[in-house]
């Protein structure tokens, strides 16, 4: 019988068990990114069995990184702590109210597809370059174990790739990003042009097992973004829009303050959880001539249609200094 979709995923229903029971919780708050949510009742009624008394709230703000951690929605519930799934912590915010980070392991992983495809790339490039490989959460630790095993090919594992925090391909030849859609492969190859190296990136499905090269993805995203950064030089009133938690970056929002203001230009900071065409539309960002989000890059490349340039921190600095010669990414 084939498997349901949600055994296809390992919740580690034990580990949460143990940290409830370590913490002494009575209420908790469930964090699941969109495409895991389906599962949320199966895991509830675990936690149940487990815990007759307990008390599960199911979030529904975004969460589409460990960069979003609930905590509000927790602290409004009375939560005594959060299950976050799909991601591991953010490295750069660290949550104030205890959280469980359950990465979600897929277990539908073809080991011998992909070493067949890793191993196909070896041999096209003759064995004589460095292969940096990097994964999602989903995968880390499958594709750890077995990577390492593929002879006559110069494989390092680099880890976790987030789409605001790639691998670090130095002494890399190549990248190859192991993620389902096309989202992380195309932020590597993005990075890498970013860095002005001339590092080849390719792309591995695991839930198809299809090897794929983004550069055309990426010519036409760059086509759209470089264009947009060039309707920027000429801005005078600036949107720029912060996010929260992991996405609260006060760095790059006074970085860009103090440089509106020495050019001389207006600008309005708007801080905002999930930021949709809709939160737009809300606060007449028509009226600006450009908006700036340094929440998450790529909801700026989300919002590419907008009838208003939308760009990200580092693509604000291109158009500040106005400099096309090299991409920025991700800030
Ligand atoms: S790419 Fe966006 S959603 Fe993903 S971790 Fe970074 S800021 Fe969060």
């Amino acid at each position: 019988m084939p498997m349901s979709f949600c055994h296809y995923y390992d919740f580690e229903i034990e580990t949460i068990v143990k940290f409830i029971r370590e913490i002494k919780a009575k209420k908790i708050l469930l964090q699941l990114p969109e495409g895991l949510q389906i599962c949320a009742s199966e895991i509830i009624q675990l936690l149940r069995n487990a815990f007759g008394d307990l008390e599960v709230i199911l979030s529904q703000n975004p969460s589409f990184g460990s960069c979003l951690v609930d905590e509000y929605g927790a602290i409004e519930s009375g939560a005594d702590a959060i299950i976050h799934i799909g991601h591991i912590e953010y490295k750069y915010y660290k949550p104030k109210t205890p959280t469980l980070f359950i990465r979600g392991a897929y277990r539908g992983i073809d080991k011998d597809k992909i070493t067949m495809l890793l191993s196909q790339v070896c041999k096209e490039q003759q064995n004589k370059v460095t292969i940096c490989i990097g994964t999602t959460a989903q995968h880390m630790a499958e594709i750890d174990s077995f990577v390492k095993e593929l002879r006559n090919c110069r494989i390092v594992y680099k880890g976790i790739i987030l789409g605001c925090i790639p691998i670090n391909p130095s002494n890399c030849d190549n990248t190859i990003i192991i993620a389902g859609g096309k989202f992380h492969c195309v932020t590597q190859a993005l990075y890498n042009l970013s860095l002005g190296k001339h590092i080849s990136t390719l792309c591995i499905d695991p839930y198809t097992n299809d090897l794929w090269n983004p550069e055309k993805d990426v010519e036409k995203i760059l086509h759209v973004r470089l264009w947009k950064v060039r309707e920027a030089f000429e801005a005078r009133k600036w949107l720029i829009i912060n996010g929260f938690y992991g996405q609260h970056r006060p760095y790059l929002i006074n970085a860009l303050i103090e440089r509106l203001r020495s050019l001389g230009k207006e600008y309005v900071v708007v801080k905002a959880l999930g930021i949709t065409r809709d939160l737009l539309d809300n606060i007449g960002a028509e009226s600006f001539d450009v908006i700036v989000i340094t929440a998450c890059p790529h909801v700026a490349f989300e919002l590419d249609d907008y009838i208003k340039p939308v760009i990200t921190a580092g693509e604000a600095m291109m158009a500040l200094r106005r400099d096309l010669s090299r991409y920025i990414y991700p800030w």
